[in-house]
């Protein structure tokens, strides 16, 4: 299964410009986490739709989220994978 698609195809859309009312801000972890692997990597551009310029801010955002402890810089930061994971 090395070619398996990751998504169904879907119309791909900024989400930050299609409701602009959604804050981009390192105050809202939990909407910056729909940007973020589990593994805390953003996401790419060509995954999430989103725009460049709004990419743009979203990293920016999400490093400042990550400084802030609101989000984990990796998965051994992670409270919930450390749970899982208890040796
Ligand atoms: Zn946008």
């Amino acid at each position: 299964m090395a070619f398996r698609k990751k998504f169904a195809p879907r119309r791909k859309f900024c989400r930050f410009c299609a409701d602009k009312d959604l804050p981009l801000d390192y105050k809202r972890p939990d909407i910056l986490r729909d940007f973020i692997t589990e593994r805390g990597k953003i996401v790419a551009r060509r995954m999430t739709g989103t725009c460049a310029k709004h990419q743009r801010q979203l990293t920016t955002e999400i490093k400042r989220a990550r400084q802030m402890a609101l989000l984990f810089y990796t998965t051994a930061h992670s409270s919930d994978v450390k749970k899982k994971t208890t040796i």
